[in-house]
């Protein structure tokens, strides 16, 4: 029987960060991932000779080098990375799109305060004063209650359309809450995409885990890739290891997990009455690769939030896919474009159970008619953005993929293939299991940067202080 000082459970975004900080201080660190490659939620795959990136639209929480104090600075510096090894370069520029108005925002915080000042004069003030505020408050304080983001945000804003539309890209890019967030986690998307802003690491996803497994080789930490948790130990309410679908039986006094906090709760052996919720959050993803670039179509922006109706209905639609709003990335316009094809992904909230629910053939039918209406969305967007360009033609395409919430849950075993996990977290990352840490999305740290610190944070609190807990 194997026995380790930490039994680290996924090799997403923070389970790869705990292993490394544990494994920096010689802690004997044992990493299991149930699939056969790294990154989780954000990962990669191939078709022919493509690369396709599963998550990453963007790198949340930009900075320049030499920054100090920002998360992404903190970060590198915790895993020991150097700066340059990310090659980040910025976004162009990104924009709310609603039906009659727009803001564009860049990495400058200034210029989306003109951008408000020109299209609502009345809210400005009030914004300005929301950034006061936002740059006060200790978001990171494990100790935050909840507070409902909107209703703090309301004394600030009275416009409820700008209200909307600076609320659209915070809910898309990490909210496990329907139509609101926590004011905690508002304010740490409002830092990340608003006042830090976006990146690309040259070549993607890729670069990221090609760094955090080069330095887990450097500190002789392995990988064990095919390995499934399926019961997770406890003697007394202590945790004691982990059984693994091959009957195999680790021991070690500290487990950390990125399931999930219902995904690793319901594997809790003996089991254990828990009624944590499962997120109801999740998405359909169209990859389009044209030999045009988007710049030739007419779309300069490097990320558009879409929404049809003076309000953003943030939840899950009754229908496959939510029709009024989406998510356009567009990698090739970061300042340094890395792509040899045009690339264009277009994402939607989605219903997992109504994908779940079809059979094989009309799941594939239903693909298609995503196509269809995705190629359409493109086109009106061309129109709207820029009507002296013709429309593309599917003639055009060089190549197209699409995932649905089923392709999320088969390859991330989140329950409903849900990707911002319960809407209810443990900030703290404690279980009713003493020594069973949860780390990632449902410790309320998300997105790439934010469940890397969750990981290190955790690692730090727990692993690294001889802390039980
Ligand atoms: C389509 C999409 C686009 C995104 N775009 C962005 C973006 O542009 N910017 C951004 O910052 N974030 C983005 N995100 C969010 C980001 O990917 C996640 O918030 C982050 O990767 C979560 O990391 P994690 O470590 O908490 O969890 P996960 O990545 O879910 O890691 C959990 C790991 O546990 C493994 N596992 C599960 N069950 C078991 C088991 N029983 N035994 C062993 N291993 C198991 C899984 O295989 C997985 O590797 C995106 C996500 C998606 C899906």
């Amino acid at each position: 029987m194997r026995e380790f000082d930490a039994i680290v459970i996924g090799a997403g975004m923070s389970g790869l960060a705990a292993a490394i900080r544990l494994g920096m201080y010689e802690k004997k660190v044992c990493l299991l991932e149930k699939h056969t490659i790294t990154g989780g939620l954000n990962s990669y795959y191939s078709r022919g000779k493509r690369r396709l990136d599963v998550g990453l639209h963007a790198l949340t929480n930009y900075m320049e080098k030499g920054e100090r104090g920002k998360p992404l600075a903190k970060l590198l510096k915790q895993l020991r990375l150097p700066y340059d090894s990310l090659e980040l370069s910025p976004q162009k520029q990104s924009r709310i799109l609603f039906p009659e108005k727009e803001l564009v925002f860049t990495n400058d915080i200034e210029f989306l305060t003109e951008e408000i000042a020109k299209n609502f004069p009345t809210q400005v003030d009030g914004f300005l004063k929301l950034l006061t505020k936002v740059r006060e408050f200790d978001e990171v304080n494990l100790d935050n209650e909840f507070l409902p983001a909107k209703d703090v945000v309301r004394h600030f804003i009275q416009d409820e359309m700008l209200l909307e539309m600076i609320f659209c890209p915070l809910l898309i890019y990490g909210s496990a809450l329907e139509d609101d967030m926590d004011f905690s986690q508002f304010v740490i998307m409002f830092k990340s995409l608003y006042l830090e802003g976006f990146g690309r690491p040259e070549g993607g996803v890729r670069r990221i885990l090609n760094l955090l497994e080069g330095k887990l080789k450097e500190l002789g930490v392995e990988i064990e890739f095919k390995k499934s948790v399926t019961e997770i130990l406890t003697q007394n309410n202590i945790v004691t290891g982990v059984k693994l679908e091959s009957g195999e039986v680790i021991h070690a006094p500290l487990v950390f997990s990125s399931m999930g906090l219902p995904e690793t709760l319901n594997k809790v052996f003996p089991a254990i009455h828990h009624q944590t919720p499962i997120g109801r959050m999740s998405f359909t993803e169209t990859l389009y690769f044209f030999s045009q670039k988007p710049a030739d179509m007419g779309l300069n922006d490097t990320i558009i939030f879409a929404n049809q109706a003076p309000q953003y209905a943030y939840r899950r639609p009754d229908s496959l896919f939510q029709k009024e709003s989406a998510v356009i990335c567009l990698p090739n316009n970061f300042t340094h474009d890395d792509q040899s094809e045009g690339v264009i992904r277009l994402t939607h909230i989605a219903n997992y159970d109504a994908w779940k629910a079809l059979e094989k053939t009309e799941y594939k039918a239903q693909k298609e008619n995503l196509h269809n209406y995705d190629f359409d969305y493109l086109n009106q967007l061309i129109q709207r953005l820029a009507p002296a360009k013709n429309a593309v033609q599917k003639t055009d395409l060089a190549f197209k993929d699409l995932f649905t919430p089923t392709t999320v849950e088969r390859y991330t075993w989140h329950l409903g293939g849900c990707v911002y996990g319960s809407p209810e977290k443990t900030r703290r990352g404690l279980t009713p299991i003493k020594n069973l840490i949860i780390i990632g999305t449902d410790q309320g740290f998300l997105g790439i940067v934010g469940a890397m610190l969750s990981g290190i944070s955790m690692a730090n609190l727990y692993g690294l202080q001889g802390e039980t807990v």
